[in-house]
């Protein structure tokens, strides 16, 4: 097994690492900033390292102190989790380089899928169904890019090659938009992401966000692990999530989720990974790959009983898969609310003091959450304060005890969603199931108006 684990993270995911390396007897070191010496993380982990000041490229992002840090420590291995570095390419090789385990798929993989147009290529040449686009990345020929967007059909979307976090997209509905349009994609791709290389996808009008989980080692053994439906999101963010889609039917679960094995086999994908789709009229179309474990794991666990992040460390410490396809079997249905510390109707974040905090319990309850009641939420990072999941033997049960350990649950002291999620897990459309990716925000929007 790993010698020791840096955990590169903060927040939820680094409690729900430092859990997993628990269960597998592997000593961690925890790395905070001056912001966030009160993480639960911290405090449980039997060795910490204050890396750098509040801000984010001092610490969480510094590279050098983080690899610098375990080698001090005497780790072994780093876990990225979510965010942060965990899908930089250059980090994944450094860590290779300097002589540490990167937990996570080699850099050139990583680098392969973070250029979305790259990773498209990959997938249709693996099978996998894309969103009909440009393929490519466009060229500056105003001419030739408003009649690919004709060739498509309108309206089409610019995205950006290097794109993440749902930022700097823009929808195109007639031809002659489309050079103005490519232009302010560029700008906003260069100054956010690097890189201004933008490509061109049909816009669908109303789809849903299903993503497929993967596991996958070092000897060309890979499985799905069915799907999540993350199609409740505000600004592109996903807000509840849920496993199994609503509606998706086992063949169907099947031939995607072997799709996305041969795609991981054709890459040489290793670790956790997730291949998201946007799925309209009854198809899947490929928008991305996912190189990372990401926030929404928890579902999966919930209906398959495996833990995915020991899983990661299994692989990275060179292990075998310790499942094959015909081992995984769902069981029930689990849905997930990220709790966030914002306002309620406004969305701005509200950093501070938590006075009271109760959590719910009762069958099927798990809340992944580094909050307790004297924590201050710090202003410099995400606002994920803990992820409520609530599974049962089917929907209606999980979504009946979601709303009841959400009803138990209290946080005083600053703002939560908490009401939201309230409002959601009963609102009638919901609970019919299969919302579109629009939903959320156009019933947001409805209420605020109404
Ligand atoms: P990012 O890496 O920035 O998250 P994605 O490609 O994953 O970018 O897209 C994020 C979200 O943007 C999707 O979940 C969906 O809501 C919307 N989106 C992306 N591409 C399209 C498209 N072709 N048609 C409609 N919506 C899209």
């Amino acid at each position: 097994m790993l010698d020791k684990v840096l955990i590169a993270n903060r927040g939820e995911i680094a409690l729900r690492i430092l859990r997993a390396c628990r269960q597998l007897d592997i000593p961690v070191v925890a790395v905070y900033s001056t912001a966030d010496q009160d993480q639960k993380h911290v405090l449980l982990a039997e060795e910490a390292v204050c890396i750098g000041p509040p801000n984010a490229d001092g610490s969480y992002l510094n590279m050098a102190t983080l690899m610098s840090t375990a080698e001090v420590a005497g780790a072994s291995a780093i876990h990225p989790g979510y965010g942060f570095l965990s899908e930089n390419a250059d980090f994944a090789e450094s860590v290779a380089e300097s002589g540490f385990t990167y937990i996570g798929p080699d850099a050139e993989t990583i680098r392969l899928m973070a250029d979305k147009t790259s990773a498209i290529q990959e997938m249709s040449a693996a099978g996998v169904p894309c969103v009909p686009g440009s393929g490519g990345p466009l060229s500056d020929d105003d001419q030739a890019n408003r009649q690919l967007a004709e060739s498509i059909g309108l309206p089409v979307i610019i995205k950006a090659v290097g794109g993440g976090g749902g930022r700097g997209m823009h929808v195109v509905h007639s031809a002659s938009e489309v050079p103005s349009a490519v232009d302010m994609a560029r700008r906003e791709a260069a100054s956010s992401f690097g890189n201004s290389l933008v490509y061109m996808e049909k816009f669908l009008e109303l789809p849903r966000h299903i993503e497929v989980q993967v596991l996958a080692d070092n000897y060309g053994n890979a499985i799905h692990l069915g799907e999540r439906d993350c199609s409740s999101q505000r600004r592109h963010q996903k807000v509840v999530e849920e496993a199994p889609a609503p509606g998706i039917t086992d063949a169907e679960r099947e031939r995607i989720g072997a799709l996305c094995v041969a795609a991981c086999q054709r890459i040489g994908y290793r670790g956790a990974g997730t291949f998201e789709f946007l799925y309209e009229n009854g198809e899947f179309h490929f928008i991305e790959m996912n190189t990372r474990i990401q926030v929404e794991h928890p579902v999966t666990e919930m209906i398959t009983g495996v833990d995915l992040v020991a899983e990661q460390l299994r692989i990275a410490a060179g292990y075998p898969l310790s499942y094959s396809q015909s081992d995984i079997e769902l069981s029930g249905h689990a849905i997930e609310c990220r709790v966030n510390a914002e306002h309620p109707t406004t969305f701005v974040p509200s950093p501070g003091r938590i006075t009271e905090y109760h959590t719910p319990g009762g069958p099927g309850i798990r809340l992944d959450s580094h909050a307790y009641a004297g924590y201050s939420v710090p202003p410099h990072y995400d606002s994920l304060i803990g992820k409520l999941i609530a599974h049962g033997p089917d929907r209606d049960t999980a979504l009946s005890r979601g709303e009841i350990a959400l009803s138990e649950m209290v946080v005083e002291g600053i703002h939560t969603n908490l009401d939201l999620h309230q409002q959601i897990l009963t609102d009638p459309h919901f609970v019919a199931g299969g919302v579109s990716i629009h939903y959320l925000e156009n019933k947001l929007r409805a209420d605020a108006d109404g």
